[in-house]
């Protein structure tokens, strides 16, 4: 499994993610937010079975906020 992992409190919205990945990020507010994640600690987490798009949005995080740990 790969988990894919999100600092929220670091995201500033740039929409990046969710225009590479929309099966796998969305806006709610000004930030963006792993679908179907679930909190863990200060990090929003999902495992899945192939990280997908989710390492392009990792690339082209400004803030690198998001992380994909295989
Ligand atoms: S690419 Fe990074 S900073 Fe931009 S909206 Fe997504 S998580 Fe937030």
């Amino acid at each position: 499994m790969v988990k894919i992992t999100q600092d929220q409190d670091a995201c500033i919205g740039c929409g990046a993610c969710a225009a590479i990945c929309p099966k796998d990020w969305a806006f709610k507010g000004d930030k963006a937010e792993l679908i179907g994640s679930k909190k863990e600690g200060n990090l929003f987490v999902k495992e899945v079975s192939d990280a997908g798009c989710s390492k392009e949005a990792a690339n082209a995080c400004p803030v690198q906020c998001i992380k994909i740990i295989e």
